[in-house]
């Protein structure tokens, strides 16, 4: 008999236990320890959510935009008052430090306040006498139950990438998020139900691929929102098309920031340090590769190297700069890449597998690391470690710079670090990447741009948020209609000409 608190779902405005007995331990990746269990739905859990979802939605699409966008408004409220809750949840499944988990809850936060736009967002287009007495207008409209599934990344960020929009929009969401760190979603749930969001219309079912793959095969879930891991990426956008589903399915990324000479090197450090080690490199959007134009890369990698002793790793409810890793497995993969390079002939210039910790000895600890001279033919080159190590690649030429870049398989995000506006605005254009930084490290786009890299990062053709996000949980209906004169223009087999 286990004794943990267990996750339940939530559907219908409250915990739902559904059938299936299947459970997954939750780790506290600072402490080491299993702290709780999460249900594991089956089909017919998933199939019982989505009746909810589904018999919720016309009454929430039938609500006044101007009541739906009061109840958005109130979950902003709310969630701006109370967010200091989410980020303590965050930091106690996830790992990231308080500051950083507070920092995820803000960029969702800026989406939810862009979704208050809604009654502007959802306007039509209207053609007064298009023809004789006719008027053309376009409406609209949700598409109904929309599935949202989500990494253990951003627990807050990345669904709050979608469901806003799709809420505000007035479809019914089935979420299921990641089963590593699954009470953000909980809270969240609870607050859109404080916020006065009609059951039914948010609900949460927790679960594994037995999940997944329900809500990719029901004939009610209209579309799929996924943001992970490419193979899942792939997997999910494929078997969700077969299935007549829209789908927009963000996958992996490996990000690198090219130096040329001419830039500022203690901002380049600086952001190195930002971009690799922040959230211990578990972000969709870390710098994971530095491509140095020579002659800078000894002296860059210097300036890495001795701003890296000062990072602070320890648990995230202490006063740290960088928490553990989300699972110990997890981490012992993202170590074993520190022997591929030593292997594969790189320099291990930092090894984070010694690092002192503040912080329980069982958490899943791994320090920052630096490799230097990376050869790209390298599995640590090649592939998404999604952890804290950097690695840093030397090229001759700004031209080898982004070759190298434009011959990767993912295309998520990238940056460009130089004082020269020409190589800058050339860089901007070459590149064959999604979110580009000129001197930024993280280029994520606010919540009124869109979301989304090229090539293996993102399958389908819809980014996350902006107008793209109201484009992807809507349909449009085009309206013509034709109010008479009293008289009749007669029988006529043709089309209208005027
Ligand atoms: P993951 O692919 O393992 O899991 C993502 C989701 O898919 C989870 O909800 C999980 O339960 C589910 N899932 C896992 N295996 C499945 C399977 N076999 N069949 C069906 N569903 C399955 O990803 P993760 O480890 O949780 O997150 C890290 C990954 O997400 C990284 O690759 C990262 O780059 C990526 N990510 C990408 C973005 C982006 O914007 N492109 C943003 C955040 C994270």
């Amino acid at each position: 008999m286990n004794s943990q608190p267990i996750v339940d779902h939530f559907v219908g405005g409250a915990a739902f236990v559904g059938a299936s007995s299947r459970m997954a331990p939750v780790y506290d990746p600072a402490l080491g320890t299993v702290s709780k269990q999460v249900r594991l739905a089956s089909t017919q859990d998933v199939s019982d959510a989505i009746a909810v979802a589904h018999a919720a939605f016309p009454g929430w699409r039938d609500m006044s935009l101007a009541r739906r966008v009061a109840i958005v408004f109130k979950f902003r409220e709310l969630l701006e008052a109370k967010k200091g809750e989410l980020a303590e949840i965050i930091t106690s499944e996830h790992g990231k430090v308080l500051s950083d988990a507070l920092g995820e809850i803000t960029r969702g936060q800026e989406v939810v306040e862009f979704a208050c736009a809604l009654p502007h967002l959802l306007k039509g287009e209207h053609s007064f006498n298009a023809s004789t007495d006719v008027d053309v207008y376009s409406l609209k409209q949700p598409l109904g139950v929309v599935g949202i599934i989500s990494p253990f990344n951003f627990p807050a960020m990345v669904p709050m990438w979608f469901f806003p929009v799709a809420i505000a929009a007035g479809n019914t969401v089935i979420l299921k998020p990641s089963e590593k760190d699954p009470s953000a979603s909980m809270w969240i749930a609870q607050l859109w139900k404080e916020a006065g969001l009609p059951d039914g219309v948010f609900n949460v079912v927790h679960g594994d691929k037995e999940s997944v793959d329900a809500l990719l095969t029901h004939p009610e879930v209209k579309s799929i929102s996924f943001v992970g891991s490419t193979p899942i990426a792939r997997y999910v956008y494929e078997t969700g098309a077969k299935a007549g589903k829209r789908v927009q399915a963000l996958g992996g990324a490996k990000n690198h920031m090219l130096v040329l000479p001419d830039a500022d090197l203690d901002l380049v450090a600086d952001s190195a340090i930002n971009a690799g080690f922040g959230s211990a490199g578990e972000r969709c959007m870390a710098i994971s590769v530095v491509v140095a134009v020579d002659p800078i890369g000894d002296e860059l990698v210097e300036a890495i190297k001795s701003r890296m002793g000062e990072i602070k790793v320890g648990d995230g409810r202490r006063a740290c700069d960088m928490g553990p890793l989300v699972t110990k497995e997890h981490r012992d993969k993202v170590a074993g890449y520190l022997d591929v390079a030593a292997t594969d002939g790189a320099t291990v210039v930092v090894d984070g597998r010694g690092v002192e910790a503040d912080g329980a000895p069982d958490g899943f600890w791994l320090g920052p690391s630096l490799v230097d001279h990376v050869p790209t033919n390298s599995a640590v080159y090649l592939e998404e470690i999604f952890g804290p190590v950097l690695s840093v690649v030397r090229v001759k030429t700004y031209e080898e710079g982004v070759a190298l870049i434009n011959s990767g398989a993912f295309g998520n995000g990238t940056a460009i670090f130089t004082n020269d506006g020409g190589a800058a605005r050339k860089f901007v254009t070459d590149i064959e990447v999604g979110m580009v930084g000129v001197n930024v490290p993280i280029p994520v786009p606010v919540a009124y741009f869109s979301f989304g890299g090229w090539k293996h990062s993102l399958f389908g053709d819809s980014r996350a948020h902006g107008e793209e996000g109201f484009r992807f949980f809507t349909q449009q209906k085009v309206v013509t209609s034709r109010w008479l004169d009293p008289s009749h223009g007669g029988i006529n087999l043709g089309f209208p000409q005027n």
